[in-house]
């Protein structure tokens, strides 16, 4: 991996979410982000993200450190946890407020579910738009009673940004089409933030120079684009990776029982020669690096 820009030091991070213990997809995934930083003489972060109450579990957090050390892979400085980072990102959401970007909405998965025809997006089924339509009046007094998320009005961002792009490692220049995402969520009922709010304020905070993570978030990254734009944020170097997948070529993941490192340190498995073999993009056995 390369870095085709000059300029800055490089700064790489490792971003896991505290709901399940690391697995072989993780590893790759944290290996080449360090390795990349490394190379370059730069930092690799750890950044811990547990905005998600409901599934975050400390033990999870305790078992990420634990595997990371392990395998050798160290970071710099103390790991940042978003769950310590929430006014960052209610900062974020006012300025997106105080734009008139933003809207309050009410429904339930269900209610979303049940509208007609909804179109998909990447992201599975598009915001049918019922809360950006209500009643001013309405609107307010909702607020008052109910739980609300925050949705991005995804045409009026698009319309204030014009064209941008960014670079992908493997995909060069790519165009953000942020559109077909529909009017995304920036704030959840449960949480102050979603995922892609704060990921987008914590790699710019964090001066992350290169995102490096997998494949599967390829998609994610034009919204990304498109808050840093809105935020005036910089906008980092990206390098989706190739996901780790099994001799059937299905990719590795959690729910369909992919070897957790805790399970393989306790089968006996060593971790500098299993680390040798990511590096090398050879898997244990039975699993092998595919392209997803
Ligand atoms: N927290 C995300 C995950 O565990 C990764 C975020 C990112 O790398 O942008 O899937």
């Amino acid at each position: 991996m390369t870095i085709s820009q000059a300029g800055g030091a490089i700064v790489t991070r490792f971003a896991p979410s505290p709901t399940g213990r690391l697995h072989l997809g993780h590893a790759f995934s944290a290996l080449v982000s360090h390795d990349l930083a490394r190379t370059h003489g730069g930092n690799f972060l750890l950044r811990i993200e547990d905005i998600d109450a409901g599934r975050s579990r400390e033990a999870f957090v305790d078992g990420i450190i634990e595997d990371l050390r392990w395998l050798g892979i160290g970071w710099d400085g103390e790991p940042v946890r978003q769950s310590s980072r929430l006014d960052a990102y209610r900062g974020a959401l006012g300025a997106l407020g105080a734009a008139g970007l933003i809207y309050p909405c009410f429904c339930t998965r269900a209610d979303i579910a049940a509208a007609a025809a909804a179109p998909h997006g990447p992201e599975g089924a598009v915001y049918p738009g019922t809360c950006r339509r209500l009643d001013p009046a309405d609107r307010a007094q909702r607020m008052q009673d109910e739980p609300h998320a925050w949705r991005l009005a995804m045409d009026a961002a698009v319309a204030r940004v014009g064209a941008i792009t960014w670079h992908d490692a493997a995909a060069g220049v790519v165009r953000a089409a942020p559109a077909r995402f529909g009017d995304v969520v920036l704030a959840r009922k449960d949480a102050p933030a979603s995922y892609h709010l704060a990921v987008t304020v914590d790699d710019a905070w964090q001066r992350v120079s290169d995102v490096v993570r997998g494949a599967d978030l390829f998609e994610a990254t034009h919204i990304h684009r498109l808050l840093q734009a809105l935020l005036g944020l910089p906008t980092p170097r990206y390098h989706h990776h190739a996901l780790l997948a099994d001799a059937e070529g299905r990719r590795l993941a959690k729910r369909d029982g992919a070897p957790t490192i805790a399970a393989l340190r306790e089968a006996g498995v060593e971790p500098q020669p299993l680390v040798a073999d990511l590096r090398a993009g050879r898997m244990p056995v039975g699993l092998s690096v595919a392209r997803v």
